[in-house]
């Protein structure tokens, strides 16, 4: 399923922020009141998009593997959670502020920085002497919100700044209650916040977003930690791969020693080559002991595990994989999207478009022809499998409305159908039409789900 290069416009990102809310996908956050910057609303499409890239991954990382087990925190806890994992004293980013126009950046987004500047001097607005920005200043990126019910007595929270340390910090509680064998995985997939400096590039970087984390409690031994962080950085750079990603717009890339989390061991990026170049989707970390010895030291708690086999007991060690749903839904798009002759075409995987199939009846107002392709689309409906119903228009604008959304089948009822129960089935990609019993649909779609 890999794309060739050419069929992708130069404004790429632009044609995909309009597709998204010209057909459902994304929309701007409380657009209605003029939208809250940082923030975006998923509509039907994106929805079902985001459910099914979240259904991938929970089978592929959770279900289809041994010993690996889900976990959904909430969202606000205690604030010392954030005290122990450093994040109230160390998750800052450096701002400069533009002398200009007073607007904030992230020092370390050179790309940003030029692009603004280049902004004012097409506008021949001249920085005062002495330099256009001020020295950067470190700012903290967690959001704060304030809870209980009496003014005066509400406590300062923060909405979690990572899903990570919602896992961490019920270790004992699954360690008790699964009796996991090391090494193991705890999953969790859900939203964490960020008051960043800079959102941009659509979904890429935004204040509420989602990841996705698998993190992996190994022996604290540094062979056999790195073997588990080596087939991690495969299986997650297989996840994208089997999803119908271009390969040569993917790449590992390691984190500089500078850039590193201070008890970062080993820390890589999985990298996409976006419109604006390549940038993160994911990270894998070897995190140590970190976690689990601060939280045991700043609540008290005994976080060791006991090896059973061994006899030892030990803290055990992190290795991390740590992805944005937002992010690669927005790569999954990118990479999908072609401008064909007469058309435009998101090739996304079956897997994650919206719909599987759409179900026409050949014409609109022939009572009979309506009549069964709905029993075709109610029949399907009935299956796993999220089916849409079309008798808007023409059959060729039926096609180019699907292809634009992905679609990866049309099936029309038509006249044919009546007499020997088959219809037409028309491939997104190939755009050819055989003809197949209705009886075999489900089956077909199925097995392109695989
Ligand atoms: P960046 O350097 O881009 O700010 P990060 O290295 O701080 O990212 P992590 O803290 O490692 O990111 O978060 C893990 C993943 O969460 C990232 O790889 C990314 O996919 C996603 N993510 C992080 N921040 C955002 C954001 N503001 N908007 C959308 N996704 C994000």
């Amino acid at each position: 399923m890999s794309q060739p290069k050419e069929q992708k416009p130069s404004n790429l990102l632009d044609k995909i922020v309009s597709l998204c809310k010209r057909r459902g996908f994304i929309f701007p956050g409380s657009e209605i009141y003029g939208g809250l910057r940082g923030t975006w609303d998923y509509g039907p499409l994106g929805s079902e998009m985001k459910f099914n890239l979240k259904q991938s991954w929970w089978k592929y990382m959770v279900q289809d593997r041994e010993n690996v087990f889900g976990v959904n925190a909430a969202i606000m806890m205690n604030p010392k959670v954030w005290e122990a994992s450093g994040h109230t004293q160390a998750f800052t980013d450096p701002l400069i502020e533009c002398k200009i126009c007073h607007e904030r950046f992230r020092a370390d987004k050179h790309e940003d920085i030029k692009e603004h500047e280049e902004m004012h001097a097409k506008k021949k607005e001249n920085p005062p002497t002495g330099g256009g920005w001020t020295e950067p200043k470190q700012f903290n990126i967690l959001v704060e919100a304030k809870l209980g019910v009496v003014e005066g007595e509400k406590t300062m929270v923060y909405l979690r700044g990572e899903i990570t340390q919602g896992v961490h910090v019920n270790f004992k509680n699954v360690v008790d209650s699964m009796h996991p064998k090391i090494p193991f995985g705890l999953a969790q997939i859900g939203k964490a916040f960020r008051n960043e400096i800079t959102p941009r590039n659509f979904v890429f970087r935004s204040r509420e977003f989602e990841q996705m984390e698998l993190q992996t409690y190994v022996k604290p031994d540094e062979v056999s930690a790195m073997e588990v962080f080596s087939e991690m950085k495969n299986i997650r750079m297989q996840w994208y791969l089997n999803l119908g990603i271009d390969k040569n717009k993917l790449r590992f890339r390691e984190h500089a020693f500078d850039e590193r989390a201070h008890y970062a061991r080993a820390a890589w990026d999985i990298e996409y080559e976006t419109p604006w170049g390549w940038d993160e989707t994911e990270g894998i970390h070897h995190r140590g002991d970190w976690d689990l010895s601060r939280h045991s030291q700043f609540s008290g708690q005994d976080l060791s595990y006991f090896d059973s086999e061994s006899k030892e007991r030990f803290v055990p060690w992190v290795i991390e994989t740590s992805g944005g749903v937002d992010r690669a839904l927005l790569f999954f798009l990118l990479d999908a999207y072609q401008e064909e002759k007469d058309r435009i075409v998101l090739k996304i995987h079956p897997k994650l478009a919206p719909y599987k199939a759409a179900v026409f009846p050949l014409l609109k107002n022939k009572p009979e022809l309506a009549a069964k392709a709905r029993q075709v689309f109610k029949d399907l409906k009935m299956t796993s499998l999220n089916i849409a119903w079309d008798d808007r228009g023409n059959i060729g604008k039926r096609y180019y409305s699907q292809d634009e959304i992905g679609t990866p089948f049309c099936i029309t009822v038509d006249f044919q159908t009546l007499e020997d129960g088959t219809v037409t089935l028309r491939d997104r990609d190939t755009m050819e039409q055989k003809r197949i019993d209705t009886k075999d649909i489900a089956k077909l779609l199925e097995e392109k789900l695989k």
